[in-house]
């Protein structure tokens, strides 16, 4: 076996041939329209509300900024209970909006929001819940449901990693009051960098399309504080190019997933990630989860980078550990994202991870 191998990251970006993507931005030179709602943002628009199976949706720049803009357009106050084990833009768009985070724990099983210390949470303060699709898996969509009509809460799903997923043939973007899927170059879908909200309201389309535009109205008329955070032409194009190859992308994710759940399941001290009924999976992530195993996750975590491969430690730290809200909110305890962010290890990744790669990262991993 030769040291001499190429890094191999998390993830590695999935791009259309490069002729095609060239072919297809050629129209861009003869109209000169290069952003602001233009053709090729239209066409994606369409494209991805047929994927995607949800009746409206609503182009950004980026998720991050999807979800920021869709909190201020459900114009919510007080508190938002959402989970640490996710991504700083989970937490930083609630705070962002001049709301406070309240963190709730997880579950043991499937990271995401344990519904069961859910409803202690909930004060007369709280508006809305941000629950996370961690890693594509669902969150527990019922019993968010029941929770959130019994106290009239607001629900906008962080679903950045579920992209394309169903929950029995539905698509994911159907749930809650509104849900953000982010097109990030490191995730399933990409579109360089970019994301979408999937919602119901016309009221909220109306809203968010004034809100990603400076909240203009008219050509003399601005009526709302917005931001900009439009999906420009360039973007467009690559979203479309690259939707035409998503089924053969999440085909190659499912062979590298298969592999490693080949080769890992069945070892003490090794948790792998659940397998939920009834969703359609996207193959976005492999978390391992090392709790009683021969090394702990950081010496595993080293052992590979040793061999030039580096995984991620996701979500490791917790967001509500960070300092920008430790110093400046009250944080909840959440013993179970504590313990499985100290443990968990996000596995490379990618459509054009290579079987033989997977194999060797498998053997580092149980001789090592
Ligand atoms: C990637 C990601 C985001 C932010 O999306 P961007 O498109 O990078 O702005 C938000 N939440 C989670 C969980 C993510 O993984």
């Amino acid at each position: 076996m030769s040291e001499k191998k190429s890094p191999i990251y998390v993830t590695k970006s999935s791009m259309p041939k490069y002729e095609e993507f060239i072919e297809a931005i050629k129209p861009i030179w003869d109209s000169a329209w290069l952003t602001n709602m233009g053709e090729f943002h239209n066409q994606l628009n369409q494209k991805l509300m047929e994927y995607l199976g949800v009746k409206k949706l609503s182009l950004f720049v980026n998720g991050h900024m999807a979800l920021e803009l869709t909190l201020q357009a459900f114009e919510l106050e007080g508190e938002v209970i959402t989970t640490p084990f996710t991504f700083a833009s989970t937490t930083h768009a609630i705070a962002r909006n001049n709301l406070t985070p309240v963190f709730c724990d997880i579950n043991e099983d499937d990271y995401t929001i344990d519904v069961k210390k859910l409803e202690n949470l909930i004060t007369d303060k709280t508006s809305a819940i941000v629950p996370v699709h961690v890693y594509g898996n669902i969150c527990n969509i019922d019993e968010i449901d029941r929770i959130a009509k019994k106290y009239n809460l607001k629900v906008i799903y962080d679903g950045a990693h579920a992209f394309g997923e169903t929950l029995n043939g539905v698509g994911i973007g159907n749930f809650g009051d509104a849900t953000m899927f982010s097109f990030h170059a490191t995730k399933v879908f990409n579109t360089i960098e970019g994301g979408a909200v999937a919602f119901r309201e016309e009221r909220i389309e109306t809203l968010l399309y004034y809100l990603k535009n400076f909240g203009i109205t008219g050509e003399e008329t601005v009526e709302f504080i917005g931001g900009n955070a439009k999906m420009n032409e360039f973007q467009a194009v690559m979203g479309v190019c690259n939707l035409m190859h998503i089924e053969e992308e999440v085909a190659k994710r499912k062979a590298v997933v298969d592999k490693y759940e080949e080769l890992l399941s069945g070892i003490e001290g090794i948790r792998l990630n659940v397998s939920q009924q009834g969703i359609k999976r996207n193959y976005a992530y492999f978390p391992v989860v090392f709790e009683g195993y021969k090394k702990n996750r950081d010496e595993i975590y080293n052992e590979l980078a040793s061999h030039n491969i580096f995984p991620r430690k996701y979500f490791y730290p917790l967001t509500n550990s960070f300092e920008c809200y430790k110093s400046n909110f009250q944080i909840q305890e959440t013993p179970v994202a504590e313990r499985i962010a100290g443990s968990i290890l996000t596995l490379p990744c990618y459509a054009d991870l290579a079987l033989e790669d997977v194999e060797r990262i498998c053997s580092i991993i149980k001789e090592g």
